[in-house]
């Protein structure tokens, strides 16, 4: 199995890069943020707890996002593998997964982080708040606290997987097809 962690601040670029890396290797794309959008919408109870945390640029608990994800993993027990696109976002999710992935015998295979510096991440955040319609895109404030959530307890997510010798990071400033090629290349080099 081709397992990958997509890693990086909000608004690096994991969910145009997620879409490009399903077509090239068949992946199943598992984002938390659009499960938890879709419980918005279902207006499930889940939906409403995690909608003013989220909106308030603030992560909701692990053990809500861990399940989510442990449902996804039962639900598509023959897939090639998966993207992990913003989980795991603290070492306590990470080691979850591990643990989650250990139980079907499998395992990560490569964290890939794409750095992009915080006045880009801004930017192009207000850029997609204008089109996206996300709340959590279109305030500065909120976007700021959801950097600092970054800074704060995502951030250490990177040591977990460089203990394990897995951690690799790439540019993610330049065209959407040189990041597709480092990526790629970073793949055939761990897979
Ligand atoms: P971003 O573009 O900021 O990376 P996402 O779409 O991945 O956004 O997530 C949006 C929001 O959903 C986050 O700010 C957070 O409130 C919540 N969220 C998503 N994934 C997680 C997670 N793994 N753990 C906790 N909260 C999460």
């Amino acid at each position: 199995m081709l397992n990958l962690v997509l890693f990086g601040p909000p608004g690096a670029g994991k969910g145009t890069q997620s879409q490009h890396l399903i077509e090239k290797y068949g992946l199943i794309h598992l984002s938390t943020g659009d499960l938890l959008r879709n419980e918005i919408l279902q207006g499930t109870e889940l939906g409403l707890e995690a909608k003013k945390l989220m909106d308030a640029g603030m992560l909701v608990p692990d053990e809500v996002v861990i399940g989510m994800i442990s449902n996804k993993l039962d639900a598509n027990r023959d897939a090639e593998g998966f993207i992990f696109d913003g989980f795991p976002r603290t070492v306590a999710q990470a080691e979850a997964l591990d643990s989650l992935l250990k139980s079907k015998d499998s395992a990560i295979t490569v964290m890939i982080a794409l750095e992009v510096n915080d006045d880009e991440l801004e930017h192009r955040l207000l850029l997609r708040g204008k089109g996206s319609g996300r709340p959590d895109d279109a305030n500065p404030e909120v976007i700021r606290r959801r950097i600092k959530e970054y800074n704060d307890k995502t951030a250490p997510v990177a040591g977990f997987y460089k203990a394990q010798n897995k951690f690799t990071s790439i540019s993610g400033i330049g065209s959407i097809h040189d990041i597709f090629d480092s990526i790629s290349a970073v793949i055939a080099d761990k897979a």
